[in-house]
């Protein structure tokens, strides 16, 4: 056994070696340092072990959002976000999305899932925005790993058991893009099935899916002519990864994440023709 305390000269025993340090610090005197961790036919000693530093290991908390959109769109912003050098001019969201989100949640709270869709097992929905973090993700063969931290809109809780997750989008049912939502769900999945300490902790996730709504047409309420009503019929948009297929999924955000420099920029993106032309890249 190795021990490292305040000590004097290096002393070795068969069972134990004590190492001089310089008090209140983990560092070897200097004086010592040639002594100690001079090897002895070519290999490291004890002391040389002792001394070497402890990889640390890259860890980032990753948005379920940024696996989406964001990824998809520009690899390079994406690492560029991630360690912190810089990201594109942030383009403002309409707050009336943020006002049509809530007032979702507020009308489904506590409803039945067969209101989301019949094709849903019974059960009922709570929709407070849940903060959820996963534990950390450790994906074979790579040095960095990563957590994921988000919100979810909506949980279904089925009578037979299970959960499932539901996101509520304010769109055209026939959105091309809506697919890349099905990485965001599974993170959501990840979070709840491999929560870290103290986070919400809810297994089988069986259901994932997006809530579409399509505002179509504009009514008056009867004797109201001062309130409108937007319709528009729902669209339930069943989603559905495979935990092994997110997982590797996320070693390809790592792998991206552990280059020594950013990964090529969108050359279709306007932002970074703008910056070099500008001189700020
Ligand atoms: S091209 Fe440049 S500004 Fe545009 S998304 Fe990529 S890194 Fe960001």
């Amino acid at each position: 056994m190795a021990q490292i305390s305040n000590g004097h000269l290096p002393t070795v025993d068969s069972t134990r070696i004590t190492v001089p340090v310089i008090a209140g610090t983990n560092r070897l005197e200097p004086r010592l340092r040639q002594h100690t961790t001079r090897s002895t036919r070519g290999h490291p000693t004890v002391v040389d072990l002792l001394l070497r530093p402890t990889p640390v290991r890259a860890r980032f908390r990753l948005s379920p959002s940024d696996l989406t959109f964001l990824w998809e769109e520009c690899p390079k912003c994406f690492y560029e976000k991630y360690h912190r050098l810089g990201s594109r001019p942030r383009i403002p969201f309409p707050s009336v999305f943020t006002r049509i989100d809530n007032a979702m949640r507020a009308y489904f709270v506590g409803k039945s899932t067969a209101e989301v869709s019949p094709l849903l097992p019974p059960g009922h929905l709570t929709c407070e925005e849940t903060f959820i973090v996963s534990h950390d993700i450790i994906v074979p063969g790579r040095e960095a790993t990563c957590y994921i931290a988000g919100k979810t809109d909506c949980l279904a809780h089925f009578t037979t058991g299970g959960y499932g997750i539901v996101d509520f989008k304010t769109t055209e049912h026939k959105d091309a893009r809506l697919a890349l939502y099905r990485r965001q769900l599974a993170a959501y999945a990840y979070c709840l099935e491999h929560p870290a300490p103290h986070s919400l902790h809810l297994s089988p996730v069986t259901h994932l899916g997006l809530l579409c709504v399509e505002p179509r047409q504009m009514l008056t309420i009867v004797g109201n002519r001062r309130n409108y009503l937007f319709m528009g019929a729902p669209a339930w948009k069943p989603c559905s990864i495979a935990e092994s297929e997110f997982v590797e999924f996320i070693g390809q955000v790592l792998d991206v994440l552990m280059l020594p420099v950013a990964p090529t920029a969108n050359a279709a993106c306007p932002f970074c023709a703008y910056r070099v032309g500008s001189g700020r890249a």
